[in-house]
C-alpha cells in the first residue's frame, strides 16, 4: 500500500517538477487526462539523431497516437450505441483501457506476447470464430507480423456481415509499403498509404480521420520529428505537417451495404 501512495505521489509531483524547470516549453492538453502543460519530448535514437518534441503527456504517458485514438473514439461514441457492442482491443494501450471499457458493452484484449490479456492470439490466424466481435481497435501492430494481407483478412474475418467497426490506427510513413523480407528490430514492414486500399477491398467503407480534423495544436497530434535537431517532415503529402513531421490518420472500416 505504501509503495502505491509513492507512486501516486511521484505521478503527482514529476509534471509539477517538469513544468517548473520547462516554464518557456509551449503548452498543450491532453484530452485523455486533461493534463494541461508542456509535454515530455522522446528520443528514438541517438544515430541517426532523431528525436520528437512534445511527445508524451506527463499525466497519463500518453502519446500523439493514443490522444488521437481517443478523439475518434469519442466521435464514434457520439455516433454509434457503443453499449450494445462488443469490442476486441489488440496490444492494449492502457491508456485507453478506462475509454473503452466505459463505452462498450464488452470488452476484451488480445496479444500475442503481452502477458494480461484476455486472449493469446496470432493476428494473422484468430482462432475466434467469423463475426465474434462488433469492434475492433489495432494501433501500430501491422508492420510486425509476416503476412500482412492475413492481418487484414483476419481483422475484416471476426467483424460481422454488418455494422462491424475496425479502428486502425498506423503511421504512413510512405507513399507504398515497404517489405523488409525479414524482422528488422521486431518489425516486418514500414506501412505506407497503400494500406488504405488494402482496407478499402475489404470494407464497404472506410473513413479516414486525420489529426487535423481536431484541435491538433491544443492536443499535440503531430508527430514531430527532429533529425540532428531539425524538423524532417519528408512524408507522403496526405499526412505531412510541413515544417513539423507528419499527421496521425486513423482508418475506420465500416462492414455493410450503406455503411
Ligand atoms: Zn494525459
Amino acid at each position: 500500500m505504501r509503495h502505491r501512495w509513492s507512486e501516486r505521489a511521484k505521478q503527482l509531483v514529476r509534471p509539477m517538477l517538469y513544468r517548473m524547470f520547462h516554464a518557456q516549453s509551449e503548452v498543450f492538453t491532453c484530452p485523455i487526462c486533461a493534463y494541461r502543460g508542456p509535454f515530455k519530448s522522446k528520443r528514438i535514437s541517438r544515430s541517426p539523431d532523431l528525436t520528437r518534441p512534445h511527445s508524451k503527456c506527463l499525466g497519463c504517458a500518453s502519446n500523439e497516437r493514443h490522444r488521437m485514438m481517443y478523439l475518434v473514439i469519442e466521435d464514434l461514441a457520439e455516433r454509434y450505441d457503443l453499449s450494445q457492442m462488443s469490442v476486441l482491443h489488440i496490444a492494449p494501450e492502457d491508456c485507453l483501457t478506462t475509454q473503452l471499457r466505459q463505452h462498450f458493452g464488452r470488452y476484451e484484449t488480445a496479444d500475442l506476447f503481452a502477458p494480461g490479456v484476455d486472449h493469446k492470439e496470432d493476428l494473422q490466424a484468430m482462432s475466434f470464430p467469423d463475426g465474434h466481435y462488433d469492434c475492433i481497435v489495432i494501433s501500430r501492430v501491422l508492420t510486425v507480423p509476416p503476412d500482412l494481407d492475413a492481418c487484414l483478412n483476419e481483422l475484416r474475418r471476426v467483424l460481422p456481415a454488418t455494422g462491424g467497426l475496425a479502428i486502425v490506427a498506423e503511421t504512413y510513413t510512405h507513399e507504398s509499403t515497404q517489405e523488409f523480407g525479414r524482422f528488422i528490430n521486431e518489425r516486418s514492414r514500414e506501412i505506407g498509404l497503400d494500406l488504405l486500399e488494402q482496407l478499402e477491398q475489404r470494407f464497404d467503407r472506410v473513413e479516414q480521420i486525420r489529426s487535423d480534423h481536431y484541435d491538433e495544436k491544443t492536443f499535440q497530434l503531430t508527430n514531430r520529428i527532429h533529425r540532428d535537431g531539425q524538423a524532417h517532415d519528408a512524408y507522403p503529402e496526405p499526412v505531412r505537417h510541413p515544417g513539423l513531421g507528419f499527421r496521425e490518420l486513423v482508418a475506420v472500416g465500416h462492414t455493410g451495404p450503406g455503411a
